[in-house]
Protein backbone atom coordinates (compact mmCIF):
# COMPACT_ATOMS: atom_id res chain seq x y z
CA UNK A 1 0.00 0.00 0.00
CA UNK A 2 1.22 3.57 -1.29
CA UNK A 3 2.03 5.99 1.47
CA UNK A 4 1.83 8.64 -1.21
CA UNK A 5 -1.37 10.71 -0.14
CA UNK A 6 -1.97 11.30 -3.98
CA UNK A 7 -1.79 7.90 -4.91
CA UNK A 8 -3.85 7.00 -2.03
CA UNK A 9 -6.55 9.52 -3.39
CA UNK A 10 -6.51 8.60 -7.03
CA UNK A 11 -6.48 4.94 -5.74
CA UNK A 12 -9.63 5.85 -3.98
CA UNK A 13 -11.35 7.71 -6.73
CA UNK A 14 -10.48 4.54 -9.18
CA UNK A 15 -12.90 1.95 -6.53
CA UNK A 16 -15.47 4.28 -6.84
CA UNK A 17 -14.83 4.84 -10.23
CA UNK A 18 -14.82 1.04 -11.12
CA UNK A 19 -17.88 -0.09 -8.09
CA UNK A 20 -20.21 2.93 -9.05
CA UNK A 21 -18.61 5.52 -11.74
CA UNK A 22 -18.97 3.08 -14.40
CA UNK A 23 -22.18 1.95 -14.14
CA UNK A 24 -23.26 5.45 -13.26
CA UNK A 25 -26.61 6.30 -14.20
CA UNK A 26 -27.13 9.47 -16.28
CA UNK A 27 -29.81 10.36 -13.45
CA UNK A 28 -27.12 10.38 -10.94
CA UNK A 29 -24.69 12.25 -13.18
CA UNK A 30 -27.51 14.86 -13.75
CA UNK A 31 -28.19 14.88 -9.94
CA UNK A 32 -24.16 15.76 -9.49
CA UNK A 33 -24.50 18.51 -11.93
CA UNK A 34 -27.91 19.95 -10.07
CA UNK A 35 -25.81 20.17 -6.87
CA UNK A 36 -22.80 21.91 -8.51
CA UNK A 37 -25.16 24.15 -10.16
CA UNK A 38 -27.19 24.89 -6.88
CA UNK A 39 -23.66 25.39 -5.23
CA UNK A 40 -22.90 28.04 -7.73
CA UNK A 41 -26.51 29.88 -7.18
CA UNK A 42 -26.56 29.74 -3.59
CA UNK A 43 -22.71 30.83 -3.15
CA UNK A 44 -22.68 33.98 -6.08
CA UNK A 45 -22.05 36.64 -3.50
CA UNK A 46 -19.36 34.41 -2.03
CA UNK A 47 -17.71 33.92 -5.01
CA UNK A 48 -18.05 37.40 -7.13
CA UNK A 49 -16.43 38.83 -3.63
CA UNK A 50 -13.58 36.30 -3.06
CA UNK A 51 -12.25 36.24 -7.05
CA UNK A 52 -12.47 40.03 -6.73
CA UNK A 53 -9.49 39.43 -4.04
CA UNK A 54 -7.09 38.33 -6.26
CA UNK A 55 -6.63 40.76 -9.38
CA UNK A 56 -9.39 43.28 -8.58
CA UNK A 57 -11.90 42.08 -11.68
CA UNK A 58 -15.26 43.85 -11.79
CA UNK A 59 -18.45 42.34 -10.36
CA UNK A 60 -19.30 42.86 -14.22
CA UNK A 61 -16.41 40.77 -15.22
CA UNK A 62 -16.63 38.33 -13.27
CA UNK A 63 -20.10 37.74 -13.85
CA UNK A 64 -19.45 37.16 -17.43
CA UNK A 65 -16.58 35.38 -17.37
CA UNK A 66 -16.92 32.94 -14.52
CA UNK A 67 -20.05 32.89 -13.14
CA UNK A 68 -22.76 32.79 -16.47
CA UNK A 69 -20.53 30.29 -17.92
CA UNK A 70 -20.40 27.45 -15.70
CA UNK A 71 -24.37 28.06 -15.27
CA UNK A 72 -24.72 27.79 -18.70
CA UNK A 73 -22.52 24.78 -19.32
CA UNK A 74 -24.57 22.99 -16.73
CA UNK A 75 -27.70 23.62 -18.49
CA UNK A 76 -26.09 22.84 -21.36
CA UNK A 77 -24.92 19.38 -20.26
CA UNK A 78 -28.44 18.55 -18.48
CA UNK A 79 -30.02 19.08 -22.13
CA UNK A 80 -27.78 17.21 -23.80
CA UNK A 81 -26.08 14.25 -21.64
CA UNK A 82 -28.98 11.85 -23.24
CA UNK A 83 -27.93 12.73 -26.73
CA UNK A 84 -23.86 12.46 -25.58
CA UNK A 85 -24.20 9.05 -24.00
CA UNK A 86 -26.51 7.26 -26.25
CA UNK A 87 -24.90 4.43 -28.24
CA UNK A 88 -24.63 4.74 -32.12
CA UNK A 89 -26.07 2.04 -33.89
CA UNK A 90 -23.35 0.80 -36.96
CA UNK A 91 -24.19 -0.08 -39.97
CA UNK A 92 -22.81 -3.89 -40.84
CA UNK A 93 -20.59 -4.91 -44.03
CA UNK A 94 -22.77 -7.24 -45.82
CA UNK A 95 -19.70 -9.78 -45.07
CA UNK A 96 -21.38 -9.51 -41.60
CA UNK A 97 -24.86 -10.09 -42.54
CA UNK A 98 -27.28 -10.62 -40.09
CA UNK A 99 -24.72 -9.03 -37.20
CA UNK A 100 -25.67 -5.67 -35.33
CA UNK A 101 -22.96 -3.44 -34.52
CA UNK A 102 -22.90 -0.29 -31.90
CA UNK A 103 -20.44 2.25 -30.24
CA UNK A 104 -21.08 2.35 -26.88
CA UNK A 105 -19.71 5.77 -24.65
CA UNK A 106 -17.85 4.90 -21.68
CA UNK A 107 -16.66 6.94 -19.24
CA UNK A 108 -12.69 7.21 -18.94
CA UNK A 109 -12.55 6.75 -15.28
CA UNK A 110 -10.39 9.16 -12.94
CA UNK A 111 -9.58 12.56 -14.45
CA UNK A 112 -7.15 15.33 -13.03
CA UNK A 113 -7.98 18.95 -14.02
CA UNK A 114 -5.24 21.47 -13.81
CA UNK A 115 -6.08 24.96 -14.26
CA UNK A 116 -4.42 28.47 -14.77
CA UNK A 117 -4.80 31.53 -12.77
CA UNK A 118 -6.70 34.34 -15.66
CA UNK A 119 -10.35 32.61 -15.23
CA UNK A 120 -9.19 30.72 -12.00
CA UNK A 121 -13.43 29.41 -11.29
CA UNK A 122 -14.77 28.77 -14.68
CA UNK A 123 -11.25 26.82 -15.60
CA UNK A 124 -11.31 24.52 -12.87
CA UNK A 125 -15.13 24.03 -12.67
CA UNK A 126 -15.90 24.28 -16.61
CA UNK A 127 -13.68 20.87 -17.29
CA UNK A 128 -15.14 19.18 -13.87
CA UNK A 129 -19.05 19.68 -15.19
CA UNK A 130 -17.70 17.85 -18.47
CA UNK A 131 -15.74 14.89 -16.49
CA UNK A 132 -18.86 14.65 -14.28
CA UNK A 133 -21.15 14.44 -17.47
CA UNK A 134 -19.06 12.04 -18.63
CA UNK A 135 -19.30 10.01 -15.53
CA UNK A 136 -15.59 10.66 -14.60
CA UNK A 137 -14.06 11.03 -11.35
CA UNK A 138 -11.83 13.94 -11.01
CA UNK A 139 -9.05 15.70 -9.07
CA UNK A 140 -8.94 19.15 -9.48
CA UNK A 141 -5.47 21.42 -9.00
CA UNK A 142 -6.27 24.94 -9.13
CA UNK A 143 -3.44 27.89 -9.86
CA UNK A 144 -1.61 29.04 -6.56
CA UNK A 145 -1.50 32.59 -8.47
CA UNK A 146 -5.18 33.12 -7.41
CA UNK A 147 -4.81 31.87 -3.67
CA UNK A 148 -8.73 33.34 -3.22
CA UNK A 149 -9.98 31.19 -5.75
CA UNK A 150 -8.39 28.44 -4.61
CA UNK A 151 -9.27 28.00 -1.32
CA UNK A 152 -13.30 29.10 -3.08
CA UNK A 153 -12.83 25.93 -5.14
CA UNK A 154 -11.74 23.94 -2.01
CA UNK A 155 -14.87 24.88 -0.08
CA UNK A 156 -16.75 24.31 -2.89
CA UNK A 157 -15.40 20.26 -3.48
CA UNK A 158 -15.82 19.52 0.17
CA UNK A 159 -19.59 20.91 0.27
CA UNK A 160 -20.88 19.39 -2.97
CA UNK A 161 -18.62 16.17 -3.25
CA UNK A 162 -17.21 13.31 -1.75
CA UNK A 163 -13.89 12.65 -2.22
CA UNK A 164 -13.84 9.72 -3.62
CA UNK A 165 -15.76 11.63 -6.20
CA UNK A 166 -14.14 14.69 -6.60
CA UNK A 167 -11.27 16.06 -4.69
CA UNK A 168 -8.89 19.19 -4.95
CA UNK A 169 -5.48 19.55 -4.66
CA UNK A 170 -4.06 22.10 -3.83
CA UNK A 171 -0.15 23.61 -4.54
CA UNK A 172 2.10 24.55 -7.32
CA UNK A 173 4.74 23.24 -9.49
CA UNK A 174 5.95 20.48 -6.80
CA UNK A 175 2.31 19.32 -6.01
CA UNK A 176 1.41 19.43 -9.56
CA UNK A 177 4.54 17.38 -10.40
CA UNK A 178 4.06 14.66 -7.85
CA UNK A 179 0.60 14.58 -9.80
CA UNK A 180 1.23 14.22 -13.20
CA UNK A 181 3.37 10.88 -11.97
CA UNK A 182 0.23 9.18 -11.10
CA UNK A 183 -1.63 7.30 -13.90
CA UNK A 184 -4.60 9.02 -14.60
CA UNK A 185 -7.70 8.17 -17.03
CA UNK A 186 -7.43 11.35 -18.47
CA UNK A 187 -5.84 14.89 -17.48
CA UNK A 188 -7.52 17.99 -18.75
CA UNK A 189 -4.62 20.94 -18.12
CA UNK A 190 -5.21 24.60 -19.38
CA UNK A 191 -2.32 26.74 -19.45
CA UNK A 192 0.97 27.69 -21.33
CA UNK A 193 2.36 25.99 -24.05
CA UNK A 194 5.55 25.65 -22.15
CA UNK A 195 3.86 23.66 -19.08
CA UNK A 196 1.68 22.05 -21.82
CA UNK A 197 5.00 20.38 -22.75
CA UNK A 198 5.68 19.18 -19.20
CA UNK A 199 1.96 17.66 -18.75
CA UNK A 200 2.34 16.06 -22.58
CA UNK A 201 5.96 14.29 -21.45
CA UNK A 202 4.45 13.16 -17.81
CA UNK A 203 1.36 11.55 -19.55
CA UNK A 204 3.15 9.54 -22.39
CA UNK A 205 5.01 7.76 -19.38
CA UNK A 206 1.47 6.27 -18.94
CA UNK A 207 -0.12 6.48 -22.71
CA UNK A 208 -2.78 8.96 -20.55
CA UNK A 209 -4.83 11.11 -23.12
CA UNK A 210 -4.84 14.63 -22.44
CA UNK A 211 -6.69 17.89 -23.80
CA UNK A 212 -4.27 21.15 -24.17
CA UNK A 213 -6.33 23.99 -23.76
CA UNK A 214 -3.00 26.12 -24.50
CA UNK A 215 -2.38 30.36 -25.72
CA UNK A 216 -0.72 32.21 -28.07
CA UNK A 217 -0.77 34.96 -30.09
CA UNK A 218 -3.82 35.58 -31.50
CA UNK A 219 -3.85 38.01 -35.05
CA UNK A 220 -6.10 40.95 -36.00
CA UNK A 221 -6.48 41.90 -39.70
CA UNK A 222 -7.96 45.21 -40.20
CA UNK A 223 -9.40 45.63 -44.01
CA UNK A 224 -9.14 48.42 -45.87
CA UNK A 225 -12.83 49.17 -45.68
CA UNK A 226 -13.72 48.24 -42.45
CA UNK A 227 -16.06 50.10 -40.17
CA UNK A 228 -13.20 51.46 -37.94
CA UNK A 229 -14.88 52.81 -35.74
CA UNK A 230 -16.77 49.67 -34.57
CA UNK A 231 -13.42 47.64 -35.50
CA UNK A 232 -12.21 50.18 -32.31
CA UNK A 233 -14.48 49.69 -30.10
CA UNK A 234 -14.66 46.15 -30.26
CA UNK A 235 -10.60 45.90 -30.07
CA UNK A 236 -10.93 47.97 -26.86
CA UNK A 237 -13.42 45.48 -25.46
CA UNK A 238 -11.39 42.56 -26.27
CA UNK A 239 -8.32 43.67 -25.50
CA UNK A 240 -8.65 44.92 -22.43
CA UNK A 241 -11.29 42.60 -20.75
CA UNK A 242 -9.80 40.71 -17.56
CA UNK A 243 -6.75 43.53 -17.93
CA UNK A 244 -5.56 41.74 -21.40
CA UNK A 245 -5.54 38.65 -19.87
CA UNK A 246 -7.08 35.96 -21.60
CA UNK A 247 -5.91 33.03 -23.95
CA UNK A 248 -8.32 34.35 -26.66
CA UNK A 249 -7.15 38.03 -26.37
CA UNK A 250 -5.76 40.25 -29.36
CA UNK A 251 -2.34 39.84 -29.09
CA UNK A 252 -1.25 42.32 -32.19
CA UNK A 253 -3.55 44.01 -34.82
CA UNK A 254 -3.14 44.64 -38.42
CA UNK A 255 -3.46 47.51 -40.10
CA UNK A 256 -3.49 48.65 -43.24
CA UNK A 257 -0.37 51.44 -44.24
CA UNK A 258 -2.72 53.65 -46.71
CA UNK A 259 -5.64 53.99 -43.91
CA UNK A 260 -3.00 53.91 -40.97
CA UNK A 261 -3.72 57.79 -39.74
CA UNK A 262 -7.11 57.34 -40.05
CA UNK A 263 -7.58 54.31 -38.13
CA UNK A 264 -5.05 55.36 -35.41
CA UNK A 265 -7.52 58.95 -34.95
CA UNK A 266 -10.34 56.46 -34.47
CA UNK A 267 -9.05 54.36 -32.37
CA UNK A 268 -7.58 57.19 -29.83
CA UNK A 269 -10.68 58.48 -29.97
CA UNK A 270 -12.31 55.33 -28.92
CA UNK A 271 -10.19 54.93 -26.24
CA UNK A 272 -10.34 58.25 -24.64
CA UNK A 273 -14.08 57.24 -24.29
CA UNK A 274 -13.29 54.62 -22.32
CA UNK A 275 -10.31 55.15 -20.47
CA UNK A 276 -9.84 58.94 -20.60
CA UNK A 277 -5.58 59.31 -20.85
CA UNK A 278 -5.45 55.89 -19.32
CA UNK A 279 -3.79 56.78 -16.05
CA UNK A 280 -7.49 57.41 -14.93
CA UNK A 281 -8.36 53.70 -15.58
CA UNK A 282 -6.58 53.27 -12.41
CA UNK A 283 -9.31 54.70 -10.10
CA UNK A 284 -11.78 52.70 -12.21
CA UNK A 285 -13.27 49.74 -10.22
CA UNK A 286 -13.87 47.98 -13.31
CA UNK A 287 -10.50 47.89 -14.53
CA UNK A 288 -8.38 45.01 -13.42
CA UNK A 289 -5.06 44.58 -12.35
CA UNK A 290 -2.14 41.94 -13.59
CA UNK A 291 -1.95 38.68 -11.96
CA UNK A 292 1.29 39.41 -9.66
CA UNK A 293 4.37 41.37 -8.97
CA UNK A 294 6.75 38.48 -11.48
CA UNK A 295 3.84 39.15 -14.27
CA UNK A 296 3.52 43.05 -13.81
CA UNK A 297 7.16 43.07 -14.07
CA UNK A 298 7.54 41.15 -17.45
CA UNK A 299 4.76 42.83 -18.82
CA UNK A 300 6.36 46.24 -18.39
CA UNK A 301 9.69 45.01 -19.49
CA UNK A 302 7.44 44.20 -22.76
CA UNK A 303 6.68 48.07 -22.91
CA UNK A 304 9.65 49.59 -22.30
CA UNK A 305 11.52 47.56 -24.48
CA UNK A 306 9.15 48.10 -27.51
CA UNK A 307 9.55 51.51 -26.74
CA UNK A 308 13.50 51.35 -26.85
CA UNK A 309 12.95 49.34 -29.63
CA UNK A 310 11.33 52.33 -31.59
CA UNK A 311 7.83 52.18 -30.94
CA UNK A 312 5.55 54.70 -30.03
CA UNK A 313 3.45 54.33 -27.64
CA UNK A 314 0.21 55.42 -28.44
CA UNK A 315 -1.88 55.20 -25.14
CA UNK A 316 -1.19 53.99 -21.60
CA UNK A 317 2.26 52.92 -20.86
CA UNK A 318 1.62 54.06 -17.09
CA UNK A 319 2.19 51.23 -14.24
CA UNK A 320 1.79 51.64 -10.59
CA UNK A 321 4.29 48.68 -8.87
CA UNK A 322 2.45 48.67 -5.62
CA UNK A 323 -0.78 47.58 -7.05
CA UNK A 324 0.11 45.95 -10.30
CA UNK A 325 -1.20 48.66 -11.99
CA UNK A 326 -0.37 48.82 -15.98
CA UNK A 327 -2.77 51.02 -17.74
CA UNK A 328 -4.65 49.97 -20.84
CA UNK A 329 -1.67 50.17 -23.83
CA UNK A 330 -1.50 50.69 -27.24
CA UNK A 331 1.76 50.65 -29.36
CA UNK A 332 2.36 51.84 -32.41
CA UNK A 333 5.05 50.30 -35.35
CA UNK A 334 5.57 46.83 -34.02
CA UNK A 335 7.58 44.84 -36.08
CA UNK A 336 7.86 40.87 -36.40
CA UNK A 337 11.40 41.07 -34.79
CA UNK A 338 9.76 43.57 -31.88
CA UNK A 339 9.88 41.46 -28.44
CA UNK A 340 6.35 42.35 -27.52
CA UNK A 341 5.51 40.72 -31.53
CA UNK A 342 7.12 36.76 -30.24
CA UNK A 343 5.51 36.94 -26.97
CA UNK A 344 2.16 36.06 -25.88
CA UNK A 345 1.87 39.06 -23.98
CA UNK A 346 -1.29 38.10 -21.99
CA UNK A 347 -1.40 41.48 -20.22
CA UNK A 348 -3.16 45.45 -21.04
CA UNK A 349 -1.02 46.05 -24.43
CA UNK A 350 -2.75 46.25 -27.94
CA UNK A 351 0.43 46.75 -30.47
CA UNK A 352 -0.35 47.90 -33.89
CA UNK A 353 1.69 46.52 -37.30
CA UNK A 354 1.17 47.62 -40.73
CA UNK A 355 0.45 45.50 -43.64
CA UNK A 356 0.70 46.50 -47.37
CA UNK A 357 -1.09 44.06 -49.18
CA UNK A 358 -3.14 41.16 -47.45
CA UNK A 359 -0.73 38.45 -48.62
CA UNK A 360 2.13 40.06 -46.72
CA UNK A 361 -0.33 39.99 -43.68
CA UNK A 362 -1.45 36.36 -44.45
CA UNK A 363 2.37 35.51 -44.66
CA UNK A 364 3.01 37.20 -41.16
CA UNK A 365 0.11 35.16 -39.78
CA UNK A 366 1.22 31.60 -41.43
CA UNK A 367 4.87 32.37 -40.56
CA UNK A 368 4.01 31.93 -37.07
CA UNK A 369 2.09 29.03 -34.82
CA UNK A 370 -1.27 28.67 -35.43
CA UNK A 371 -3.23 31.37 -33.16
CA UNK A 372 -6.16 29.78 -30.83
CA UNK A 373 -8.11 32.51 -32.38
CA UNK A 374 -7.76 35.06 -35.17
CA UNK A 375 -10.46 38.11 -35.77
CA UNK A 376 -11.14 39.77 -39.15
CA UNK A 377 -12.48 43.00 -39.43
CA UNK A 378 -14.41 43.40 -43.15
CA UNK A 379 -17.33 44.81 -44.42
CA UNK A 380 -16.60 42.31 -47.48
CA UNK A 381 -17.17 38.75 -47.38
CA UNK A 382 -14.85 38.00 -49.73
CA UNK A 383 -12.30 39.23 -48.31
CA UNK A 384 -12.99 37.19 -44.91
CA UNK A 385 -13.40 34.18 -47.16
CA UNK A 386 -9.81 34.52 -48.20
CA UNK A 387 -8.45 35.09 -45.15
CA UNK A 388 -10.24 31.93 -43.52
CA UNK A 389 -9.08 29.86 -46.52
CA UNK A 390 -5.56 30.97 -45.88
CA UNK A 391 -5.03 30.39 -42.29
CA UNK A 392 -5.76 28.52 -40.11
CA UNK A 393 -6.69 29.00 -36.06
CA UNK A 394 -8.48 27.46 -33.09
CA UNK A 395 -11.52 29.91 -34.09
CA UNK A 396 -12.06 32.61 -36.63
CA UNK A 397 -14.20 35.46 -35.34
CA UNK A 398 -15.82 38.57 -38.23
CA UNK A 399 -16.01 41.86 -37.43
CA UNK A 400 -15.96 41.03 -33.04
CA UNK A 401 -13.59 39.49 -30.71
CA UNK A 402 -13.61 37.11 -27.77
CA UNK A 403 -17.46 36.53 -28.46
CA UNK A 404 -16.61 32.94 -28.96
CA UNK A 405 -16.04 32.23 -25.64
CA UNK A 406 -19.63 32.24 -24.98
CA UNK A 407 -21.29 30.15 -27.28
CA UNK A 408 -21.11 26.53 -26.02
CA UNK A 409 -21.92 24.82 -29.42
CA UNK A 410 -18.77 25.63 -31.49
CA UNK A 411 -15.27 24.19 -30.56
CA UNK A 412 -12.63 26.30 -29.06
CA UNK A 413 -9.61 24.67 -29.03
CA UNK A 414 -6.20 25.43 -30.70
CA UNK A 415 -3.37 22.56 -32.53
CA UNK A 416 -0.12 22.22 -31.18
CA UNK A 417 1.23 25.18 -29.44
CA UNK A 418 -2.36 26.70 -29.27
CA UNK A 419 -3.54 22.84 -27.94
CA UNK A 420 -4.45 19.68 -28.46
P1 LIG B 1 0.84 27.97 -16.43
O1 LIG B 1 1.12 27.00 -17.51
O2 LIG B 1 1.98 28.71 -15.83
O3 LIG B 1 0.11 27.23 -15.20
C1 LIG B 1 -1.02 26.41 -15.38
C2 LIG B 1 -1.05 25.35 -14.28
O4 LIG B 1 0.11 24.55 -14.38
C3 LIG B 1 -1.11 25.90 -12.87
O5 LIG B 1 -2.07 25.18 -12.13
C4 LIG B 1 0.30 25.68 -12.34
O6 LIG B 1 0.32 25.38 -10.97
C5 LIG B 1 0.79 24.48 -13.13
N1 LIG B 1 2.23 24.54 -13.39
C6 LIG B 1 2.98 25.65 -13.62
N2 LIG B 1 4.26 25.32 -13.84
C7 LIG B 1 4.33 23.97 -13.77
C8 LIG B 1 5.39 23.03 -13.91
N3 LIG B 1 6.63 23.41 -14.16
N4 LIG B 1 5.09 21.72 -13.76
C9 LIG B 1 3.84 21.32 -13.49
N5 LIG B 1 2.80 22.17 -13.34
C10 LIG B 1 3.04 23.47 -13.47
O7 LIG B 1 -0.28 28.96 -17.01
P2 LIG B 1 -0.91 30.24 -16.32
O8 LIG B 1 0.14 31.29 -16.22
O9 LIG B 1 -1.64 29.85 -15.09
O10 LIG B 1 -2.01 30.65 -17.41
C11 LIG B 1 -1.72 31.42 -18.53
C12 LIG B 1 -1.60 30.56 -19.77
O11 LIG B 1 -2.77 29.77 -19.94
C13 LIG B 1 -1.51 31.41 -21.05
O12 LIG B 1 -0.56 30.86 -21.92
C14 LIG B 1 -2.91 31.28 -21.64
O13 LIG B 1 -2.99 31.50 -23.03
C15 LIG B 1 -3.28 29.90 -21.27
N6 LIG B 1 -4.73 29.72 -21.27
C16 LIG B 1 -5.32 29.00 -22.24
C17 LIG B 1 -6.71 28.87 -22.28
C18 LIG B 1 -7.41 28.09 -23.36
O14 LIG B 1 -8.60 27.85 -23.23
N7 LIG B 1 -6.73 27.69 -24.41
C19 LIG B 1 -7.47 29.48 -21.30
C20 LIG B 1 -6.83 30.22 -20.32
C21 LIG B 1 -5.46 30.32 -20.29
Amino acid sequence: MSDNPYQILLDKQKKYFLEKGRTKSLYERKQTLKRLRNWVKANQELILTELAKDFGKSREELMISEIKPIVSEIKDALSNIRFWAQDVHKKTPLALFGSKARVIKEPKGVTLIIAPWNFPFMLAIGPLVSAIAAGCTAVIKPSENTPACEALIEKLVKEVFQPEEVACVKGAVQETTQLLQLKWDHIFFTGSPLVGKIVMKAAAEHLTSVTLELGGQNPVIVDRNANFKDTAQKLIWGKFFNCGQSCISPNYVLVPDDKHLEFVKILKSEYAKVFKNGVESEKESSFARVVNAQHFERVKSLIDKSVEEGMLLLEGGNTNKETNFIAPTILDGVREDSAIFNEEIFGPVMPLMLYSDIEKALDIINRNEKPLALYIFTKSNKFAKHIIQNTSAGTTVINDTTIQFSDQNIPLGGDRKSGT
